[in-house]
């Protein structure tokens, strides 16, 4: 009765567990010491679908399906096995195949001898405090990362603020992309919006041979529709092995495994692209949001940064260049030249610098408007540019002044290089609003040291880039000066259509040489002619030497021009010395053609092919040009002269030579301007008689010019003048007229 009453007294202890299970909003399950479920509660019912009928008798395991959690499976059998408590959280399943989180606890039910009878369970339905749970770590996580996004791209503005140049900011994203999003290398394409095309600016990570490849790196949009795309959409994108041949092709050409493409856009103009690139670590599948948030984030810092640094980078360069030409302006050019002196001073070389400047821009301007003065501006500046060599500096330094500077050079020979390269250059004609415009340059030379002098001075290097640019501008006036006096207006027939009639003259048989001979005043025989060049357009007519000898030297025509005449006056003379008279030939030459190394060549070779006694020819030059660069013009005469040439002073009495200048020169005659001959007053006689007095003194010969009356011939016989020269004895005249008239010839 006693053993009956404790089983009843332990059965009741059982229902009372039961009944107080059964109350609770938790589930419970009872099970016997064998764990076949007796008993479950109507809150258990309710939050798997199972009632007690359909699983007394079963073990618990039932609940548990595939993603059930195999070490807590095995943590339950365990402490089951001994007979202990268990509490945890495990993966079920509801009756209707739904997985839910179980926080349950089992308790062994023992009897009063200490033998577990049953075992008792709660279970609450735990699903949605962990997903909240994660959704509350998750957003931990988020927002740390969030945290670091901001910090990393905060530092990467700082850096950015610093830039001051595109290369420098594109070289600042490119460097910090890896450690932002976890990239092995970087790099920073920009668009250039002109050619459409996108070219590497920067790279980073990306070293040796495999770093010059990803440099020259370019694209259009038309060749990549990866690049199309992310253009189009501005977008980022993730470009690997999946995409397009194109893109598989980038992935081998470069070595790597993906590259996330994000643009760099402003106001919805593309700047260019940031790509972060991995080969070694695993690449990301797809991408995800602190990566899309990184990269585009650096890509709206970056785009800020190019467009501030290029405002800057145009307020610097107005500042510092031409606009029309595009050319460093003076103030850049003295601290390029002062540069380059630095340079040279370590290094032993010398600087070079040539100073241009366009002759006649001014015609232009009034002729044929500004437009096309800025025009032949800009063509200077092409052309200077592209005989320049890489690394030689090309400026605008004024109005239309233009200068090279030629670093590092061993030697002036480098310097002429240049020089005529620019003259071969500018030798076609610049057609603007169809007429063919020559361009002429004068131009000056100056070299930064001369090492023969003594110890130079230590200047400073602005100052000694100044001084040198000075030089070579005042060499540019010098050999400017050269090109004489203005071309006389030709019947309101422009200049510049004369210069560019004036190419090709002689080649297409225009230019000839007509003659004017001169008479010795007291036999009347004529003893002499003077060459006058001719030139007989097809449409103008027959032009005045007055209208195109300065335009000939201005455009350099009147080398070959003058060696023209040169040729054929020698070759008449020689033609009567071998028929056995004599024949002094005069020919103009101006001091141009003079001071050119190539005249004296051509005069000594014409005078030797033809055979002709060098006393049989006298070079004219007019008085303001010998005068006017004497110190030049001095030493090619005293050349001329030892050879025995004749050396005339012409148009003398208007160039305001002194005495002791003519003196100094190897002047073998005068040959009196028209003007005091045809002015028959009675100074003009003085004049005359005070020319022929002194001429005797200094043994020189006195021509006299522009004799169109008998009375003007009789005051030079009176006046015991040498030779006379007019209409009054004749015209100039061609060659095949010249032979009747000189029946007067005495013989040699
Ligand atoms: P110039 O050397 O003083 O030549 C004399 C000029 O006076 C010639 O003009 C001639 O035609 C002109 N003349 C001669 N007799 C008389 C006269 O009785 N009355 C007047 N009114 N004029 C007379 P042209 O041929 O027009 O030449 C003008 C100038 O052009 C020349 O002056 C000379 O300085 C230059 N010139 C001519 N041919 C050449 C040349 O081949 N080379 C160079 N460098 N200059 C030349
Ligand atoms: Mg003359
Ligand atoms: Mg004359």
């Amino acid at each position: 009765m006693s053993n009956r009453s404790a089983e009843g007294r332990d059965a009741d202890a059982v229902s009372v567990v039961i009944q107080a299970l059964g109350t609770m909003a938790d589930g419970s399950i009872i099970t016997d010491a064998q764990q076949r479920i007796v008993y479950v509660s109507p809150a258990f019912t309710l939050m798997t679908g199972y009632d007690i009928d359909e699983i007394r008798g079963r073990n618990c395991r039932f609940l548990q399906g595939p993603d059930s959690d195999e070490a807590t499976t095995t943590a339950i059998r365990r402490a089951m096995g001994r007979e202990d408590a268990y509490q945890g959280v495990i993966l079920n399943y509801r009756k209707n195949g739904e997985a839910f989180w179980n926080a349950l606890t089992i308790m062994p039910l023992r009897d009063r001898r200490g033998k577990v009878t049953h075992y008792a369970s709660v279970q609450r339905d735990v699903t949605a405090l962990i997903a909240q749970e994660k959704q509350t770590q998750h957003l931990l996580e988020e927002t740390k990362r969030q945290r670091e996004t901001d910090h990393l791209l905060l530092e990467a503005a700082r850096l950015l603020g610093e830039r001051s140049s595109v290369s420098a900011v594109a070289q600042t994203v490119a460097d910090v992309t890896p450690g932002l999003c976890g990239a092995d290398k970087a790099a920073v394409a920009l668009w250039d919006a002109k050619d459409e095309r996108l070219f590497i600016a920067a790279v980073s990570g990306w070293d040796g041979a495999l770093g010059d490849r990803i440099r020259t790196f370019e694209a259009t949009p038309e060749q990549s529709p990866e690049l199309y795309e992310i253009m189009q959409s501005q977008a980022p994108a993730i470009v690997d092995g999946r995409g397009s041949d194109w893109a598989k092709d980038v992935m081998a050409r470069y070595e790597t495994r993906a590259i996330v493409i994000v643009p760099i856009a402003s106001a919805g103009a593309l700047r260019g692209l940031l790509l972060a690139a991995w080969s070694d670590s695993e690449p990301p599948d797809s991408i995800d949001s602190t990566l899309r948030d990184r990269m585009a984030g650096l890509a709206g810092l970056a785009a800020v940064a190019i467009d501030n640094t290029r405002l800057l980078e145009e307020v610097r360069w107005t500042e510092s260049h031409d606009g029309l030409t595009g050319l460093p302006n003076r103030a850049l050019l003295e601290e390029r030249v002062a540069g380059a002196l630095e340079r040279s001073r370590t290094d032993g070389t010398d600087v070079a610098v040539l100073f241009y400047n366009i002759d006649r821009l001014k015609r232009v301007n009034d002729v044929l408007g500004h437009g096309s003065g800025d025009a032949v501006l800009c063509h200077v500046a092409a052309t200077l540019r592209s005989a320049a060599r890489e690394g030689d500096i090309v400026a605008r330094s004024g109005g239309n002044d233009f200068v090279i500077v030629l670093p590092g050079i061993a030697s002036p020979a480098e310097a002429d290089e240049v020089a005529e390269r620019v003259i071969s250059l500018l030798e076609q004609p610049l057609v603007i609003a169809g007429r063919d415009v020559f361009v002429h340059l004068s131009h000056g030379v100056a070299m930064s040291v001369d090492r023969s002098a003594p110890m130079a001075r230590v200047v400073p290097l602005r100052e000694e880039a100044e001084q040198l640019i000075t030089a070579a501008n005042n060499s540019m006036h010098e050999a400017r000066s050269r090109k004489m006096s203005d071309a006389e207006p030709f019947g309101g027939i422009d200049e510049l259509r004369l210069d560019s009639e004036l190419h090709g003259a002689l080649q297409r048989g225009e230019l000839t040489v007509w003659y004017q001979p001169q008479v010795d005043v007291r036999s009347d025989r004529i003893v002499a002619v003077e060459a006058l060049v001719r030139w007989h357009h097809p449409i103008l007519g027959a032009i005045p030497p007055s209208a195109f000898i300065p335009i000939a030297e201005e455009n350099g025509l009147i080398h070959e021009m003058g060696r023209f005449v040169l040729n054929e006056a020698c070759t008449l003379a020689a033609l009567w010395q071998d028929r056995g008279h004599r024949l002094e030939v005069a020919v103009n030459v101006s001091a141009l053609q003079l001071t050119s190394p190539e005249f004296f060549t051509a005069l000594t070779s014409g005078l030797r092919d033809c055979a002709l006694d060098p006393a049989a020819l006298t070079i004219e030059i007019t008085e303001s040009q010998m005068v006017g660069d004497i110190a030049t013009v001095a030493p090619r005469l005293a050349a001329l002269r030892n050879l025995g040439v004749g050396i005339s002073v012409d148009d003398f009495g208007t160039g305001y030579s002194s005495l002791s200048q003519l003196h100094t020169l190897p002047v073998t005659e005068l040959k009196i301007d028209q003007t005091f001959i045809r002015n028959d007053s009675a100074t003009s006689a003085a004049l005359v008689a005070a020319v022929v007095g002194l001429s005797r003194g200094l043994s020189l010969r006195v021509v006299a010019e522009g004799v169109e009356t008998p009375e003007q011939l009789q005051m030079l016989r009176d006046l015991n003048c040498d030779r006379a020269q007019g209409y009054l004895i004749a015209r100039p005249m061609p060659r095949s007229d010249l032979d009747g008239r000189l029946g007067m010839l005495s013989a040699v």
